[in-house]
């Protein structure tokens, strides 16, 4: 067994993100000569059917490990016992919250080399290669590893999910002793985060909203402009501290730094720390009632007025443009 990949999956189904990483690993332990394994960690709804059909996706074998899903820190324990076990070479992981805190902790455990944010995975003399874009996504570096595991974390939805239709997957029992600090931690709830599936970093279109918007349901206004123009939404920090929108979509000094094609800001005063965070962007259009705002001094179009009558308008002339 060449690859060991986490398959994240919440009542019943598998994360989207988590089958890509599934595929993917499968279709690289094919070049590499070797085969992919995937590792779930859960309760009585992991049926032989529901972690045999992983095997569509293309892995020959599924381990699977009784214990608290959608935690991090048990997954570290089974996965270090699997790899160590059985030798794996590689551990992949989709993106996503999860997959970052379990990849970042496995590697912590095992000593290992880790690759964050990886959009693409190669093999080159017989070893994998990971892609991981650097400097704002304007250059990207090859990733090899001296040491095993190679620990690859991918950027969410980096990998597409492929079924194979290669049939059901061999499901071995894990037995595992989790690590007293493992298991104090307890799922109490489970809530769908808005835009939580978006990376904003890949956005061509970003429709970033501020306090301007004047509630959490303004942001409809920026969903609905996003939506028209293919585009993500992102968020300043004033919102995300009054729980307007995710920190996941947060623009600036302590959230993402990105650089769209466009970047409209929408009620956004332009302070100094968000601007750091979008001023790369190739066309910056800021929708504010005050025309002394600062984020016209650094904006490629400005509109001045109330963004409640701009935005629909814009949202209805862009889906009129679109046919
Ligand atoms: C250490 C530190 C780190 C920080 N990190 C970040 C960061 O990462 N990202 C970030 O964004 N901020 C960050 N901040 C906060 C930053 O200083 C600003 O407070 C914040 O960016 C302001 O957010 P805003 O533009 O949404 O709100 P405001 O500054 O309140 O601006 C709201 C704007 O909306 C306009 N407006 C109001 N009503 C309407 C309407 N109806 N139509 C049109 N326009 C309207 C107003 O004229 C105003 O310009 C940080 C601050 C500190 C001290």
């Amino acid at each position: 067994m060449s690859i060991l990949v986490y398959a994240l999956h919440y009542e019943g189904e598998f994360n989207k993100n988590s089958l890509g990483a599934v595929s993917e690993g499968a279709k690289l332990a094919k070049e590499l000569g070797g085969e992919a394994a995937a590792v779930v960690v859960g309760g009585d709804d992991l049926t032989d059917e529901l972690c045999g059909s992983l095997g569509n996706y293309g892995v020959s074998k599924v381990y699977r490990v009784k214990g608290p899903e959608g935690l991090a820190q048990p997954v570290v324990d089974a996965m270090a016992k699997v790899v160590s076990d059985n030798g794996f070479k590689y551990a992949l992981f989709g993106g996503g919250l999860l997959g970052f805190e379990i990849g970042a902790g496995l590697t912590a455990r095992l000593d290992a080399g880790v690759t964050m944010e990886v959009t693409a995975v190669r093999v080159e003399d017989g070893q994998l290669v990971a892609e991981r874009p650097i400097l704002q996504d304007s250059q990207i570096v090859d990733v090899g590893y001296v040491g095993e595991p190679g620990i690859i974390i991918g950027r969410l939805n980096a990998f597409d999910a492929a079924e194979s239709g290669e049939g059901a997957a061999a499901v071995e029992d894990v037995d595992v002793s989790f690590e007293e600090h493992s298991t104090k931690a307890t799922m109490v709830e489970r809530g769908e985060q808005r835009g939580a599936d978006v990376n904003i970093e890949d956005a061509d279109v970003l429709v970033a909203g501020g306090r301007g918007l004047g509630n959490a349901e303004g942001f409809e206004l920026c969903e609905s402009l996003a939506d028209a123009l293919g585009g993500a939404v992102a968020a300043t920090r004033a919102v995300v501290d009054a729980g307007w929108y995710p920190y996941a979509a947060q623009i600036g000094q302590t959230g993402k730094t990105v650089a769209p094609k466009l970047y409209v800001a929408a009620g956004i005063s332009g302070a100094i720390q968000h601007k750091v965070g979008m001023q790369s962007s190739e066309n910056i259009v800021a929708i504010n009632k005050d025309p002394n705002a600062p984020i016209f001094e650094f904006s490629d179009l400005g509109i001045v007025g109330d963004l409640n009558k701009i935005m629909p308008k814009l949202t209805e002339a862009v889906k009129a443009k679109k046919g």
